[in-house]
């Protein structure tokens, strides 16, 4: 599995991304390739309308509960989070692999060392999948309409 074919696969997600978030993502794709981990972007930007559908699940509709957060009450709904999967190659092609084993732990260390936050790490409801990079603005500020500062320059 070639690294830019992974990259290739992620840019439709990263698409609705800040451009810092959308590049740490981009870096942490190709530091797990390197160690022979395979992930796929799974979510990037989430509207509004998005995530309240999706807190709707498990409570108003039916479903498992996957999120804690209304519409506004989450990084992704700014651009500033993504998620992630670990995938298999079978028979040449990437499978996500839900089953948390080692490689979802070394993917988040990963992360971490690119500066991002990791959902795993929460103490209430983790989010194994979940990556933020929040400029330090918290999402009260966020939904004040205060706006992360823009890139300079940005590496693809
Ligand atoms: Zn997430």
């Amino acid at each position: 599995m070639k690294v830019e074919e992974l990259l290739l696969r992620a840019e439709k997600k990263l698409s609705g991304l800040h451009p810092v978030v959308a590049d740490k993502a981009r870096k942490l794709i190709r530091a797990a390739h390197s160690e022979g981990i395979y992930i796929i972007i799974t979510q990037g930007l989430r509207t509004i309308e998005e995530q309240n559908r999706l807190y709707a699940q498990g409570r108003t509709k039916p479903g498992r509960i996957v999120t804690n957060a209304r519409g506004g009450y989450s990084y992704h709904n700014f651009g500033l989070a993504f998620d992630f999967c670990v995938c298999n190659v079978v028979n040449g092609k990437l499978v996500t692999s839900w089953n948390l084993d080692r490689r979802w732990f070394r993917v988040g260390q990963l992360g971490k060392s690119l500066g991002l936050e990791w959902g795993g790490d929460w103490k209430s409801f983790k989010d194994y999948p979940h990556f933020q990079y929040t400029f330090g603005l918290s999402l009260a500020q966020l939904r004040a309409g205060k706006k992360p500062p823009n890139a300079v320059t940005v590496k693809k």
